[in-house]
């Protein structure tokens, strides 16, 4: 009975877990999550260890990337953690949660924290994988989840991973890209671009709503310019989640202290259960372009 208990509170999305990991990605010593430093080495471990500590196997791919300041090659890194589906068919068939992890570094004598862009997309796409991976055999799809490096450098790890992925392209069926869910609005605006990319799309993100804790805003097309776009560009289906621009956006003001977390573990449960309809379920999922 205790442990029962105990593997529940574990799974569930909360605001310490959150904050935990926002104030590890945005601490002064890492001084702005920039490719190729030491500092963006030990997000990777850290990113490693996350998805370790809950049994999901873990990948990292490597990749070089050429800094868009001063046209230098580093190496950096995409993390990968791999849930597998339990349906013998639709096993085979694949859904991408992504997030990235880099930010623009230091300029002058400023750290940019980045922690709304996206420490807070990398903090829900772990507690999402955790509670995931606790799921795992309702799964009938498979799940990547993805910590992408260098998109501020131009998409360049989803880029990378595209041309790269270590499944056939055409098993991956939708990919949901999480840039920025720390300013959920009074509102409660949480804003969605790709809905109308695959069958049922901008119907379903309507009806997961709980119009108490979240409205969402969705956009058919509205693909936007994180990284899923390097997936909308092989014809994958995508949908790309945010709460929104402000002005701490690309400023060394983007910390912690003006994130709202309740809100985001609103729209991180939201994802979670549009991710689990999505890839329990047999619906067909097939690309739709968009303009
Ligand atoms: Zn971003």
């Amino acid at each position: 009975m205790l442990t029962t208990v105990f593997a529940q509170s574990q799974e569930e999305i909360t605001e310490a877990e959150l904050t935990q990991h926002i104030e590890f990605l945005t601490a002064e010593e890492l001084k702005g999550r920039y490719p190729g430093t030491p500092e963006n080495d030990s997000i990777v471990n850290y990113l490693v260890d996350d998805f370790s500590k809950n049994e999901i196997s873990v990948l990292v791919q490597e990749f070089e990337a050429q800094m868009r300041k001063d046209s230098s090659i580093v190496k950096t890194y995409n993390v990968l953690g791999l849930v597998e589906g339990k349906d013998s068919i639709l096993k085979d068939e694949v859904i991408v949660l992504g997030a990235h992890y880099d930010h623009l570094g230091i300029k002058g004598d400023s750290i940019y924290h980045g922690a709304d862009d996206n420490a807070s997309g990398i903090a829900a796409l772990l507690e999402i994988a955790e509670k995931v991976k606790a799921h795992q055999h309702e799964l009938k799809r498979s799940i990547i989840f993805i910590a992408f490096g260098a998109e501020e450098q131009g998409l360049l790890g989803s880029q990378f991973f595209v041309e790269n992925p270590i499944v056939p392209i055409d098993q991956i069926k939708l990919m949901m890209n999480i840039d920025m869910l720390g300013h959920l609005n009074e509102e409660k605006h949480l804003y969605m671009g790709g809905a109308g990319t695959f069958p049922g799309g901008v119907e379903l993100m309507k009806s997961l709503a709980n119009s108490d804790e979240l409205n969402p805003i969705l956009h058919a097309g509205g693909v936007g310019g994180s990284d899923h776009v390097s997936f909308y560009r092989k014809s994958i289906s995508v949908l790309g989640f945010h709460t929104g621009g402000h002005d701490h956006y690309h400023q060394p003001s983007d910390t912690i202290e003006h994130l709202n977390i309740p809100g985001e573990v609103n729209a991180a449960n939201y994802i979670y259960q549009a991710l689990m309809e999505i890839a329990t379920s047999k619906r067909e999922l097939r690309f739709i372009e968009q303009d």
